[in-house]
């Protein structure tokens, strides 16, 4: 048995039982973790708003035959921007599920962690367009994970600035549109201003990540690549992106062409 104190994203949570929560963290000490909520579902439980999803809260933690379960809870962060928006609050569910995705259980990722909590944090205090946000999130989370695609130049003729460039979802590589032949895989168009956010967001330092402007077109086509890139580098669907791409299109309060 022991005690543990440690930062903690609430990622996914689970109604168990009556009233209890089965949560999956992110904590900054010891990375994804399961933990059990007890009574976190009544409204009068102390420690309610602090195991909400997408909390950021500080979380103390008792341990018993490799079984956590949430002492205490003290919200340090609810992104309480996230709440107000449906679309920003499936976005910031589609970046729990791709840490969920990538990140392994039990190993803390300092880097990760940040990530995460600053895209939060971009979201839901509207410091920039949330598709900025999640173009610099997946690329940069798959930079952080051993994933990063190879921008040098074009894999074929060595351009360091290839034209009309093509991402290789699959293999990582890009390549001017006139070079590319089948082995490149399915390929994502790019412009060179995409490229060059690109660029940007894999080399940025962690606190300028979100210091690049686009214009919309161009934004729009990074994102397909991102989200295509990351989706075929992690071999699975993610049902959150899918369900915010359809809040998208009910309010169309934002353009994404699919
Ligand atoms: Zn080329």
């Amino acid at each position: 048995m022991a005690f543990s104190r440690s930062d903690a994203l609430v990622l996914r949570e689970v109604r168990y039982k009556e009233a209890d929560r089965i949560l999956t963290l992110f904590t900054y000490d010891r990375g994804i973790v399961t933990a059990k909520a007890r009574g976190a579902v009544r409204k009068s439980s102390r420690i309610a708003a602090a195991t909400q999803q997408l909390t950021l809260s500080e979380m103390d933690f008792f341990e018993n035959k490799g079984r956590l379960t949430v002492q205490e809870a003290v919200v340090k962060e609810p992104f309480e921007g996230l709440r107000m928006n449906f679309e920003n609050y499936a976005l910031g569910c589609y970046f729990a599920e791709c840490i969920e995705a990538f990140v392994q259980e039990e190993q803390p990722d300092a880097d990760a962690f940040q990530l995460i909590l600053n895209s939060l944090y971009a979201i839901s205090h509207e410091l920039c367009s949330p598709l900025l946000v999640k173009a610099a999130f997946e690329i940069r989370l798959m930079c952080l994970m051993g994933y990063a695609p190879d921008l040098s130049g074009c894999c074929y003729c060595g351009k360091t600035d290839p034209v009309l460039p093509v991402l290789g979802v699959q293999s990582g590589h890009i390549c001017c549109r006139e070079c590319r032949k089948n082995g490149l895989g399915e390929g994502m168009y790019l412009c060179n201003a995409s490229l060059g956010a690109m660029r940007y967001i894999a080399a940025a330092p962690a606190k300028r990540l979100f210091s690049f402007t686009l214009p919309e077109e161009a934004l729009t086509r990074l994102n397909l690549a991102t989200e295509n890139y990351l989706a075929a580098q992690s071999g699975r669907r993610f049902s959150t992106l899918e369900y915010w791409k359809k809040t998208l299109s009910q309010s169309n309060a934002l353009k994404v062409k699919i």
